[in-house]
């Protein structure tokens, strides 16, 4: 789409677009799905922003962890509205707008990049060499890294199965992500200290990552009963007592990211607990509820997240469900 086609879209999406933040390639805006996944409902320092692309194009918003096309975007605000009822956007008029930008691009057939629009970013996988990898050295030898990863609960065997590094520039636990194949195909880093921005990076290497691609794909078993959570420590956590775990890494990933893990017929989600889990919760149902068996679970009482819930919470909260794994702890 045009920057002016993206500007009509989010008018009629009744979102607010201050001029004096616009950056060269997006287009900044408030989020306008913050009335029903940000926390206070608002979006006072604009966290969204639209990619002057063409065809339907990519947005984030960093407040909520929106990632998709403007497209989805749509879509997902119109599922919300339908419950809450607190807008009035034009959304049909908004669609058509996007589905106009979206066919004139499929027929362009002289653009550069023409096998990937044919056959999907799969095409040509950006795949991380190993050797960048080894130059974050594991988290276990570093100091400062084996200890906040004590503090978070994640036993040294975890962080060995998982292979967690440390980056010692920016004072980051780094996980890193395989796909399916098991090749390398990104690096995920969560920052140790409070101040550092962003909270959770994801690594560039040759000047590109793969955001497509989940934390967990090359262990999990299709055959057993997959648990989703949001964020890698999570993840660390629910490791210890039952391997087949994975994570979007994102609260609210697109429909095209939970549908890679589709194969997997049975999904435990375990998701935060707020608004963020609730907008996660609620995109897995609508998307697999017709063809998958799903049980939400919520960490307990007290918990905000996986990450903070203890061993034995933990295996109180999903034994019901799942044949537990040999119980990892140091
Ligand atoms: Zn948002």
């Amino acid at each position: 789409m045009t920057p002016e086609q993206i500007l009509k879209v989010l008018k009629l999406l009744k979102v607010k677009v201050p001029a004096s933040q616009q950056r060269s390639g997006w287009v900044v805006a408030s989020c306008p799905l913050a009335p029903f996944t940000h926390d206070g409902g608002t979006d006072i320092h604009p966290a969204f922003a639209v990619k002057k692309e063409d065809g339907d194009p990519a947005c984030h918003c960093f407040a909520c962890d929106f990632h998709g096309t403007l497209g989805e975007l749509l879509i997902e605000l119109h599922a919300f509205n339908k419950q809450h009822k607190l807008l009035e956007p034009e959304l049909s008029a908004a669609l058509a707008l996007i589905e106009e930008a979206d066919n004139a691009f499929a027929l362009d057939l002289d653009g550069p990049d023409i096998e990937e629009v044919l056959f999907g970013p799969k095409a040509k996988p950006h795949v991380f060499p190993e050797w960048w990898l080894n130059s974050f050295p594991p988290a276990l030898e570093i100091g400062w890294a084996h200890a906040y990863l004590a503090s978070r609960g994640v036993p040294d065997k975890v962080a060995t199965a998982l292979d967690i590094r440390a980056d010692g520039n920016e004072r980051r636990v780094c996980f890193p992500v395989r796909d399916f194949a098991g090749r390398l195909r990104g690096l995920h880093g969560r920052a140790v200290d409070a101040d550092t921005e962003p909270r959770y990076r994801m690594y560039c290497q040759g000047g590109s990552n793969n955001p497509e691609i989940w934390l967990g794909e090359h262990w999990i078993d299709w055959e057993r009963p997959l648990v989703v959570v949001e964020g890698p420590i999570d993840l660390a956590s629910v490791y210890r007592v039952y391997r087949n775990v994975a994570t979007p890494l994102f609260a609210n990933p697109s429909a095209p990211k939970l549908r890679r893990m589709a194969d997997c017929l049975e999904w435990i989600t375990l998701f935060d607990r707020g608004k963020g889990g609730d907008a996660g919760r609620l995109k897995v149902g609508k998307l697999l509820a017709k063809d998958h068996v799903i049980q939400h679970l919520e960490p307990p009482p007290g918990r905000k997240d996986p990450g903070e819930t203890t061993l034995d919470e933990l295996v109180q909260l999903i034994a019901k469900y799942v044949k537990l794994d040999e119980i990892l702890i140091d």
